[in-house]
């Protein structure tokens, strides 16, 4: 991995924010805020722009002795999600509950362990119009000594008066030529850049991750076979989602990797300090929801591959397009075709989401996608 925090001579900015890539702005006013903090900040962006990151190296320089070395237990902790005052309530599934709402006005009565304050990040606080209301009084007058970050995708009418209460700080998403740019900074090679740079989705998070997953263009190409592996029949297509599924999961060994050693840095922090919050089972729930989002990820950013493919064949078909006669109605059909396998790619990025059962949905995808003319 290139990058990370360990850089024993880098300055604090560089240290807590290395991983929040293209947004010097949010990163500034994070630093100057750090210093004498509000009750509350608003960041607003999509979930992918790296609110969570910028969350938690915020949170490292409110909990450190030293305003945020980036060197020591405290930072390190913060950095990784695991410090003790710092409390992250993730992004919801559907939206953030009014219980979640609830539980958080109950932890900002406590007192922090062992900072001079606490930090409570509520991801996805712009999907629950109740739970925003719940959270409202607590933002205007915090109990104890609290720092609220609050991280929405955007501001709708219903939030305008949380995000009144709160200093916002914007978060555009990353454009994939910036984090191409960032990395080839960190030494990868161009063509291997602009490949992560268009899979990551705008998150710098999972650029990190899929640069140390060996199997990742080997992956790609798989899901650009498919128009070629499709012969029409079902076991075919049976075959093929089963290969694809198998090779998303194939992905996950990095991330597996960096849940066990969450894991162990939770349980030896909970250990010496004798936590009351239960790091593991909070950490293994918060594993299984980033396995799902991984899973999905992979499987939107191999669908991404695979539309690509088929667009690729549109444009190749319309430039060799026969003029006229009985040819020509054969491209017109072609083209119909792939235009119509674009459209049905992408209708399942759609339901990607709602749907538990990637297996049957890639299936019937596959089976549809059979009939379409190469
Ligand atoms: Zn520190």
């Amino acid at each position: 991995m290139a990058g990370g925090h360990e850089g024993g001579t880098a300055l604090p900015a560089e240290a807590l924010f290395a991983d929040v890539v293209g947004q010097p702005e949010a990163v500034r006013l994070v630093r100057a805020s750090s210093r004498r903090p509000v009750h509350a900040y608003l960041v607003v962006g999509p979930p992918a722009a790296g609110g969570r990151v910028l969350a938690r190296g915020f949170a490292a320089a409110l909990l450190c002795p030293a305003g945020g070395c980036g060197r020591c237990d405290s930072c390190r902790l913060a950095l990784r999600g695991l410090h003790q005052d710092l409390v992250e309530i993730d992004r919801p599934a559907a939206a953030l509950s009014v219980d979640d709402a609830r539980r958080v006005v109950r932890i900002a009565q406590r007192r922090p362990s062992t900072a001079p304050r606490q930090v409570i990040v509520v991801d996805g606080v712009d999907t629950g119009r109740l739970a925003a209301a719940v959270l409202l009084k607590t933002l205007e007058e915090p109990p104890g000594p609290t720092v609220f970050v609050l991280l929405a995708e955007a501001v709708p009418a219903d939030l305008a008066t949380v995000a009144s209460r709160c200093v916002r700080i914007d978060l555009p998403a990353v454009p994939a030529g910036r984090i191409a740019e960032w990395l080839r900074s960190q030494g990868v090679e161009e063509a291997l850049a602009a490949e992560l740079a268009e899979a990551c989705d705008g998150s710098i998070e999972r650029a990190r991750m899929l640069l140390g997953d060996p199997g990742f263009l080997a992956h790609r190409s798989l899901w650009r076979s498919v128009p070629l592996r499709l012969d029409g029949t079902g076991s075919a297509a049976a075959g093929l989602a089963s290969e694809l599924l198998a090779a998303v999961d194939e992905t996950m060994v990095a991330l597996h990797q960096r849940h066990d050693e969450e894991l162990a840095a939770g349980v030896s922090d909970a250990e010496t300090s004798g936590s009351r919050r239960g790091p593991r089972k909070e950490l293994e729930e918060r594993h299984r929801r980033e396995e799902r989002r991984w899973r999905t990820d992979e499987i939107r950013a191999g669908l991404g591959v695979l539309a690509g493919a088929y667009r690729q064949r549109l444009v190749d078909a319309a430039t060799r397009m026969d003029a006229s006669g009985p040819a020509r109605a054969r491209s017109d059909e072609l083209m119909h075709e792939l235009a119509g396998a674009v459209d049905a790619v992408e209708a399942v990025v759609g339901e990607l989401v709602r749907n538990p059962s990637h297996t049957l949905m890639l299936e019937a995808l596959f089976v549809r996608l059979s009939a379409v003319g190469g």
